[in-house]
């Protein structure tokens, strides 16, 4: 019989979200999920499964039960002739990756961290780059789900496919997922290239940039023009030493810190900041080789909030010269750097934000130096505005203030995700605050 433990406080990362679960359970196996579920359904509760708590809202959050499925974490099959592997939901990335390795296989594209659960980057939709590549959900080729009745469901392409579409970004909501089969491919290295530019140059040329590499983003220091292009593409070099040492060194880490820090008292230093950094770290065109996953993730530095929404990717460039003429004529507002502007290639997944068509992602951060709260409200909200402008969709993990009357909007299969979800879920077992904003 397995315990839920009381009075255990969960954060998410960013230390933004939290919650104080009224019990907390971590099984181990199948039986246990299911022995969770029925004492939900006898105590009339809600459960929320939390992955690696990364989400950057309150996605994650729960007053009731929550289940952390790390110690379901093994690697079940690996299939060397279609070059897949099939895992259970609560394994994080860095194992996967390593597993992977070992057996000359790779995810072929995964986002900045691997620090991540396998169901819990397909709860949301997690993406990296690359117009070829859809979202990492577009990776899964099956998956097992346990709905609130304690019944299990394969689902794939040629079994429940119209559950499939949906619990490939399933937002927590269907029910537990238990499995994950993920489409690799053989382990490769990539060669990365970093040049700098200009965003004029890079929005006028952006077919061209986006034909010339297969993981091809931009960095955008707001409040300046400096544009750092990134290539990545797979090589047969081996890795190289790291071109960039100073991302390592402490003095540019603490120096940063506290001079964002700083400019939370004096906004109208940040423009500086944003040139001194570009001008330190992006400046000029540096190139280095790693294995695929270690060059995939890169460090986020500091706590911080963040939007990211996907437009449609030919909106990109009106979205960003609005928010840039925006910016200019706010210069009390701070924007840090970088706005990563990242692509995804459309696809058919019921509530993936590249639903039917190729999509441009424009993530904005505000750091938290030292965990302070940064206001970032006026830029949430004009960000936002704009988004919704072009016909943008919010990234389901980070922090948004769209509703049900929007996501009907935006997601032409949205009611068909909410009939499976109701059908699945008839007493709301797997809802919690985020969720009833989205169906309710
Ligand atoms: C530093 C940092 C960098 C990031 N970089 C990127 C990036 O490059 N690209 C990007 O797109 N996103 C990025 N994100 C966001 C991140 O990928 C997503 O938040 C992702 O969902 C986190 O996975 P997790 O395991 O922490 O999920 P959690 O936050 O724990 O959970 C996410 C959702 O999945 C559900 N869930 C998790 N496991 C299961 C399960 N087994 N069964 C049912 N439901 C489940 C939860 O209930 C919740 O609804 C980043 C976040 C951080 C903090």
């Amino acid at each position: 019989m397995v315990l839920g433990q009381g009075g255990y406080k969960f954060q998410n990362w960013a230390q933004t979200y939290g919650s104080t679960p009224e019990l907390y359970f971590q099984p181990s196996s199948t039986e246990e999920v299911k022995e969770i579920l029925d004492l939900a359904r006898q105590r009339s509760k809600r459960v929320k499964v939390v992955g690696a708590g990364h989400s950057p809202s309150d996605i994650a959050c729960t007053d009731d039960f929550m289940i952390r499925m790390d110690k379901m974490n093994r690697v079940l099959k690996i299939d060397k002739d279609k070059k897949q592997v099939t895992v259970e939901a609560g394994i994080l990335l860095t194992q996967v990756n390593e597993v992977l390795h070992g057996s000359g296989m790779a995810l072929s594209n995964i986002g900045a961290v691997s620090e991540v659960a396998a169901g819990g980057v397909i709860g949301t939709g997690t993406h990296n780059t690359g117009i070829t590549h859809g979202i990492m959900s577009t990776q899964v080729v099956a998956l097992t789900l346990m709905t609130s009745s304690g019944e299990i469901f394969e689902c794939s392409n040629s079994m429940n496919a119209d559950l499939f579409q949906a619990a490939r970004l399933h937002l927590g909501s269907l029910g537990i997922v238990l499995t994950v089969t993920l489409q690799c491919k053989a382990a490769f290295n990539l060669q990365e290239v970093q040049q700098s530019s200009t965003l004029q140059e890079v929005l006028d040329n952006l077919d061209k940039h986006l034909n010339s590499s297969e993981y091809f983003r931009f960095l955008w220091f707001p409040h300046t023009e400096h544009v750092s292009v990134v290539y990545q593409d797979p090589t047969d070099k081996p890795p190289s030493s790291k071109a960039s040492w100073f991302w390592d060194s402490f003095v540019v880490y603490y120096l940063l810190e506290f001079l964002l820090w700083i400019s939370t008292f004096v906004p109208r230093l940040l423009p500086g900041i944003n040139r001194f950094y570009f001008w330190l770290l992006f400046m000029g065109r540096s190139e280095r080789v790693d294995i695929s996953y270690k060059m995939f993730n890169f460090d986020c530095l500091f706590k911080q909030y963040v939007q990211d929404w996907a437009i449609p990717i030919e909106k990109t460039k009106e979205a960003i010269l609005q928010l840039k003429s925006w910016l200019e004529r706010n210069p009390q507002v701070v924007a840090h750097f970088p706005v990563e502007v990242r692509f995804a290639k459309g696809d058919d997944i019921l509530l993936s934000p590249c639903y039917q068509r190729d999509s441009c992602y424009m993530n904005i951060i505000i750091y938290r130096p030292y965990g302070k709260d940064v206001p970032h409200q006026d830029y949430w909200s004009e960000y936002e505005k704009i988004m919704k402008r072009v016909g943008g969709r919010p990234h389901w993990a980070k922090a948004h203030t769209c509703t049900r009357k929007d996501f009907e909007k935006m997601y032409p299969a949205f009611g068909k995700f909410k009939n499976i979800r109701e059908k699945l879920d008839p007493t709301g077992m797997f809802l919690n605050t985020y969720l009833e904003k989205v169906f309710y």
